[in-house]
Formats: structure tokens, sequence, C-alpha cells
């Protein structure tokens, strides 16, 4: 008999619900996390230090309240490292004592160490003195995530130049920063030091960012960052950074030279295999270290599964826990249905950006007919109560059904507002409910119901031509 049923490779969100999913199924299961990153990349690098970060930001810079109080109100002048340091390391703290309490409620085993593989079902797991021990498991979940992708032409120094990683470990808050890479978390950070007050330059080598969202929202977010001193340089490349006394200056392609103090390359993220020996298992991994899967999780070798970030798109903690949950009860041979067709993103972007479903761009490429029913925050009280005169949300209808086909919000709280549109769609609702639905009011939740009102509206003034 092996050691235990299910082994999983990685605590972070995949690793971490594949293996209480499996402990709740009464297997025996064991979790292998390296010290010191018990939550992964999630807790301890990713989402949760950059969201703690964006909130510190947002408190100690009064930046939300100055619609109200004016452009000169600030909880506090000077923001230090330390102040920002202080809510992050608190919240990372509780977050990894919660994951250990939930791990050991459940009688999961967490083995510290890094394991690699022997052969199909054994796992040599080495801690940092370099003791290793071999454990066998009948399924095998590879749940080993990320970590940033670092060009080799670019000296990481840690202080100077450095990646989304280093962040969380400055020491002063930078005067002057280039964020290389506007993805999502070129983006978010960028906007975090904007609003702290850094002269913020995002070099970019597409012609545009975020290119999978609403391009509307797109621009608002540009505008608001501008709007907040960050200035973008779209269709150019990085082809050298050189280190200087003060700080670094970037060299682009076409020959502009950008001085700054800080450097963060966001250039994309390398999958955790390279140390795996997967060979010994019979698998393999491709150029970014990505394993590739099949519809249950399940890997080349079928006992084998790999979830999350270690399998690629959508890379995000909120799809990594539920393809960890699927993998486990396919492993243990108790099914679910598979990941729900709905997706949400959530980008954390100051302001905030959140959609499910289908773009106006999408659509029309797809010759897919569509209205739209847009309500703005300034025109509803909580707007105005909040000080958020710029939020939007957006409603693509259907005008054959009146069914949503996509919820695009831009402002505060578009990341919690955005599930009301989820579950309309997931119940394969129509805008009918939310023009006929009471909503709270003073709330923002109301823009469901103006925004369906406003659609409803633009499809009967269409109906009414055809007449
Ligand atoms: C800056 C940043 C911001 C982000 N913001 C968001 C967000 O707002 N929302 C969102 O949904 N997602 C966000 N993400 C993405 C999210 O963090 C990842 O999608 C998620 O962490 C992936 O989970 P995972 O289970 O694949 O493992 P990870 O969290 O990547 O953890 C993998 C773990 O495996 C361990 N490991 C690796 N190799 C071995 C080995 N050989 N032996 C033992 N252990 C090993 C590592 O130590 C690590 O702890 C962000 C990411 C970053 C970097």
């Amino acid at each position: 008999m092996a050691d235990f049923d299910v082994a999983v490779i990685g605590s972070g969100p995949g690793g971490q619900k594949a293996a209480i999913a499996a402990a709740k199924l009464e297997k025996r299961v064991a979790v292998i996390e390296r010290r010191n990153m018990i939550g992964g990349v999630c807790i301890n690098t990713g989402t949760i230090p950059s969201k703690t970060l964006r909130e510190a930001v947002l408190y100690l810079t009064g930046l939300n309240q100055r619609e109200m109080y004016g452009q000169s109100y600030r909880v506090k002048d000077e923001i230090t490292v330390g102040d920002l340091g202080i809510r992050t390391q608190h919240v990372i703290g509780r977050e990894i004592d919660v994951i250990r309490s939930q791990l050991s409620r459940n009688h999961v085993a967490v083995l510290p160490g890094t394991a690699r593989f022997v052969d199909p079902h054994t796992l040599d797991v080495i801690d940092e003195q370099g003791r290793d021990v071999k454990i066998t498991a009948d399924k095998i979940i590879i749940a080993t995530g990320t970590r940033p992708a670092r060009p080799d032409s670019v000296e990481f120094d840690e202080e100077t130049v450095i990646d989304s990683d280093g962040i969380v470990n400055l020491s002063a808050v930078p005067g002057s920063l280039i964020v290389v890479g506007a993805g999502v978390i070129g983006i978010e950070y960028a906007s975090m030091f904007a609003a702290l007050g850094t002269k913020v330059t995002v070099v970019e080598r597409r012609e545009r960012m975020l290119d999978f969202c609403d391009l509307e929202i797109v621009e608002a977010l540009k505008y608001h960052l501008r709007d907040l001193a960050v200035t973008f340089r779209f269709g150019e490349s990085v082809a050298a950074v050189e280190r200087r006394a003060r700080g670094a200056l970037a060299l682009l392609e076409s020959g502009k030279k950008i001085p700054a103090e800080t450097v963060m390359y966001s250039a994309g993220r390398q999958g955790m295999t390279d140390g795996l020996c997967l060979e010994l298992a019979g698998l393999s991994a491709d150029d970014r270290g990505r394993i590739q899967v099949d519809e249950h999780y399940r890997t080349v070798v079928p006992h084998i599964y790999a979830v999350g970030d270690v399998i690629g798109f959508p890379s995000l903690a909120a799809t990594s826990m539920e393809q960890g949950r699927i993998a486990a009860h396919h492993a243990c041979e108790e099914p679910l249905a598979g990941i729900h067709h709905l997706q949400p993103i959530g980008i954390y972007t100051i302001p905030e950006i959140s959609f499910i479903g289908r773009t106006e761009d999408e659509l029309t490429k797809a010759q897919v007919p569509f209205e739209v029913g847009i309500s703005r925050y300034r025109e509803l009280a909580r707007g105005q109560i909040i000080g958020d005169t710029y939020g939007m949300l957006k409603l693509l209808v259907s005008p054959e059904d009146r069914s949503l086909l996509g919820v695009h919000v831009f402002g505060t709280g578009a990341t919690e507002l955005l599930h009301i549109g989820q579950a309309v769609m997931g119940c394969a609702g129509t805008i009918d409910y939310l023009v006929d639905a009471v909503f709270n009011y003073p709330t923002l939740a109301e823009s469901y119901k103006v925004a369906a009102l406003d659609a409803m509206n633009k499809l009967r003034r269409v109906a009414r031509f055809e007449l």
C-alpha cells in the first residue's frame, strides 16, 4: 500500500483546495511545500500582498476621498515602505494561519521541503538541511505554480532592477519607476505606485494593453493613470538597462533613454517544473515550464494531475482553486461536472476593472448583434456619496432574447459587483429580471437596474423603428 492516497506538490490555491477536497473524500493526503511558502505565491508574493498593498495605498493616500475633501487630502504625508508593510505582513500572517488550520483540521500531512519525482508513484522530498525522505502515493497532483520570467539580457539586483516578487522587499518607495510590460501585474503595480506619487513610466512592446478587456474601459483606465502622471510608451521595447549611482537608465530600442530609481520587469511567468524531474514520471513541460492536461486536469500519465498556474491560462488564484477541487474529485473517482464556462476576470488597478462574458469587439467580430446598457456611478446616489464620479457598468444584451452576453464594470467595487451579473448569466437570466428587481438604495448594485433599463429602452426604440 502507498504511503498516501493523494500527494499534492505545492500549497498555493490549487494545491490547497485539491488537498482539502481529497481529505473530505476521506483519503490520506499529503501536501509538500517549501518552508516559508505555505499558501504559495498567492499568499506570500502574489495576490494577497499586492491586494493588501493596494488597500494600504488607497487608505494612506486618501485618493478615493479627494473628490470630497480636495486634492491635497492625505491620511499620511510621507508614506514609507514600513507603513505599507505593516498591513501586508499582518494579512499574510493571518492567511497562513487560516491555511495551516484548515489543512490540520482536515488531517492533511504537510511535508516541508522540495519534491521531485523518483518514479511515477514516488516523490523525494528534500528539506532545507538537505535531508530527504521518499514517499509513495497512488495519485499525485502537481500544483507548483510559476515564478516571474527573467530575460537573460537583464541583470536583476533586487533593489534597482527587480521583478514583481521584489516589490514587497523594496527598502523605500521609489521616486520614479519604470514598469516593463503592461500585463495585469505590471499595470496593477503601476497604478499603486502612481497613487503613491511615484513617477511611473510603462513600456509595452505591443500597441495596446489589456486587449482582452473592453476597449472603452481600458481607455478610461489609461485616462485615469495619465491623470496620476503615468507615462505610457506603447510599441516600444527596452533594449538594455544600465545601473547608475542614482538608479538605472533604461535604453529603449527607439533610442529613448528613461532614468528611474527602480525598474520592475513584469514580463510573464515561467512554470515551476525544472526541478521536478518530470521525465522520471514520464512527463514533460513546454518551453515556458507548463504541463499539458486534459479536461479533468489529468496529464498524459493518468494518475498524475496538474492544476493552477503550472498549466497556464488563465493563471488566476480564483480558477486554480476550482481546478484543484475538480482534479482531486476526479483522482478520487468522484468526478464533478467540470469548470463552469463563465469565468470572471478581476483586475485590481486603480480604479479596478472586472468583467465576465464577451466584449463588444469579440461580439462584433463574431457578427453577434448586441445592445449596450450603461449606468454611470455619477448618476447613482451611492456614487455621489462615495465620491466615485467615473465608475460605470456596462451590460451587453442580446436583442433576440434579452439575455446577457457580457458584463463590464469599472470603478469602486467592480470586482464584487460583477458577481451579480455572473449569477444572472449563470442562471440564463435576462435583463427583464434586472429591470423588475428592487435593489437596495442607495447602492452601486443599483447600476444593474439602471443599465438594464437603458438597454431595454434602446431595444424598444429599435423595435419602434422597425414597425
Ligand atoms: C503580483 C501578483 C498578483 C496577482 N493577483 C491576482 C489576483 O488579484 N487575483 C487572482 O485570482 N490571481 C492573482 N494572481 C495569480 C495567483 O497568485 C496565481 O494564479 C495563484 O497563486 C496560482 O496558484 P497555484 O495553486 O498554481 O500555486 P502558487 O500560488 O503559484 O504556489 C505554488 C507553490 O508550489 C510550491 N512549489 C513549487 N515547486 C515545488 C516543489 N518542487 N516542491 C514543493 N513545493 C513546490 C511553491 O513553493 C509555491 O508555494 C497574482 C499573481 C501575482 C504574481
